[in-house]
């Protein structure tokens, strides 16, 4: 059963490319290895419905995530090309954008209207 609080500790064997592949994006998005492994597998969380969002808030330049998984709010902030922001993830791409992007009204009506770009 699943102690709360108490984070999973594992290893894994990868190939040297996609090591180098993990250490170039992460040093491009000024987080560590490990929290970018962590964002991707989150991404696909969000893709495959094995995430939600409980709430958000819409401010002016930012909106905030409730990430159920993560236990903890995350901020997508508009920047000035037009795109969103995690500043979670540190990306431009990744499963909260694609989640507000899809399922928060609002910001799918912005998409439709070009006021946000999405890669
Ligand atoms: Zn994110």
């Amino acid at each position: 059963m699943r102690r709360p609080g108490k984070e999973a500790v594992w290893s894994i064997r990868l190939k040297p490319e996609i090591d180098e592949l993990l250490e170039r994006e992460a040093r491009k998005r000024g987080v560590s290895k490990n929290d970018l492994v962590k964002s991707i597998i989150l991404d696909w969380a969000y893709r495959n419905g094995y995430n939600k969002v409980l709430h958000f808030n819409f401010r002016n330049a930012t909106i905030t995530l409730w990430d159920f998984l993560l236990n903890q709010t995350v901020d997508l902030t508009y920047t000035g090309d037009r795109r969103l922001f995690c500043e979670h993830c540190r990306a431009h791409s990744c499963g909260h954008i694609y989640y507000a992007v899809t399922s928060i009204p609002e910001v799918a009506r912005k998409v439709k209207r070009g006021e946000i770009r999405v890669d």
